[in-house]
């Protein structure tokens, strides 16, 4: 008999509901045991990645009431932000939205996204705004002082991507590599969870609808409904939370050849109402097909691998520091995109797993096996992973320790 969403949140209730990670139904799918849809009652998803789709919207005070009639420009820490709708007249406090694809008036690698963590960590941050009468005022602002803080994510959690390659004799910048993309089909980047991905355990949105709750880098969040350019063939979610309860582990800045992007984190509950739904659940990495398109024109198709190709090796980079060899500039530090590399190696915390160390130090310093594709019959190592299977699974086992303590309710509509 099919389960409902109720019947299932009594379960939760009463301390029975039998809850799997995604990643733990994939290994019972490898070893060949398949659990029946009665047998499960939610199974949680999750994806990490770089989603450009990412807005705040925030409320603080900046100054005494009446220092200012309106803001005109404000800037935090040097990205810029953007006032309104509400004017605030007189009030010294501004409305805000900030973006986290903004770029820093002042460092090519700081941004919008950079500028989250940073919020979440408790620093202190520059607020510079230009009133509508001209007059320049700063100030600096905190956590604690946000009134209102909530993230607007556009477009999330994707369903499908495409993978890049450059076959050009030049090197080309976009914001798909960390680092500008070699030419002669030197290097390959990629996005997407495979098969723990939310959208690719429900495609046709049978339980994943506005309304559904989810977390959301960590926070309580809330599916709005589909995002821009959500499509049957190609879903995406926007998705709603409140930014004070994230985590920096799960929402930051990654820099990119064309400027610094932004990285989020969000972890879908998928309850397993009957046999159909637990059918979409059994997704494998090599079920799903990633198109493999030229960076310079992302419609031409080059060829087609599998997530089961690209999501192989190693979850992080090992840090050899005999094999330094001290050069005058650091490439690894300079390629990585989260600036997670100091003078002691890797922080671990800052780790997005992207692979790009490994490809960047010419002594070897950093290891890490991240596979090679065969792409028109040539061998392409994976070089830039946008996005972090480690983080999205961590989610995704949050939810469920959530969900078997009760503190998760299922909500469907
Ligand atoms: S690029 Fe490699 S060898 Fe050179 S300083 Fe950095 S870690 Fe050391
Ligand atoms: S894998 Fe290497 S380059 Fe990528 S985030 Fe981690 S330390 Fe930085």
């Amino acid at each position: 008999m099919d389960k409902t969403i109720s019947s299932i949140n009594e379960r939760i209730l009463d301390g029975e509901a039998v809850v799997l990670t995604a990643a733990e139904l994939k290994e019972m799918v490898l070893e060949g045991d398949v659990p029946s849809h009665e047998d499960v009652d939610v199974v949680t998803t999750g994806t990490c990645g770089v989603m450009s789709g990412t807005a705040a919207v925030m409320h603080f005070r900046v100054s005494e009431p009446g220092s200012f009639r309106k803001a005109a420009s404000v800037h935090l820490n040097g990205v810029p932000a953007y006032p309104g709708p509400c004017p605030n007249e007189n009030l010294g406090s501004v409305d805000l939205f900030l973006y986290g694809t903004g770029h820093s008036i002042h460092d090519p690698d700081y941004g919008g996204g950079f500028l989250l963590g940073d919020i979440l960590r408790g620093a202190a941050v520059k607020v510079t705004l230009r009133s509508s009468d001209g007059d320049l005022i700063e100030s600096e602002i905190s956590v604690d002082e946000l009134e209102t803080a909530r993230i607007i994510g556009t477009r999330m959690a994707f369903r499908n991507y495409t993978a890049l390659v450059n076959p050009s004799g030049k090197p080309v910048k976009s914001i798909f590599n960390a680092v500008e993309m070699p030419g002669g089909w030197g290097g390959l980047s990629f996005s997407g969870c495979g098969d723990i991905n939310p959208l690719e355990n429900d495609p046709s949105m049978e339980t994943i609808k506005p309304g559904t709750a989810v977390l959301l880098n960590g926070a309580a969040g809330l599916v709005l409904g589909e995002g821009t350019r959500s499509s049957p063939m190609k879903p995406n979610l926007m998705l709603s939370g409140d930014l004070k309860e994230m985590s920096p582990k799960y929402i930051g800045g990654f820099r990119t050849a064309a400027g610094p992007e932004v990285f989020n984190t969000v972890a879908v509950p998928i309850p397993v109402t009957g046999e159909r739904v637990l059918e979409n659940l059994l997704v494998m990495n090599s079920d799903i097909k990633l198109p493999v398109a030229d960076i310079r024109d992302r419609s031409r198709i080059l060829g087609e691998i599998t997530y089961g190709d690209v999501w192989v090796g190693d979850e992080r980079p090992s840090y050899s520091p005999e094999r330094c060899g001290d050069c005058l500039r650091c490439t690894v530090a300079m390629s990585c995109p989260t600036h997670a590399i100091s003078p002691e190696g890797v922080d671990a915390e800052k780790c997005f797993g992207c692979g790009m160390c490994a490809s960047s130090c010419p002594h070897g310093a950093y290891e890490m096996e991240t596979g090679d594709v065969v792409i028109a019959e040539r061998r392409v190592p994976v070089i830039c992973r946008q996005s972090d299977r480690v983080r999205a699974n961590e989610l995704s086992v949050r939810l469920k320790e959530m969900i078997e303590a009760g503190e998760f309710l299922l909500r469907g509509f």
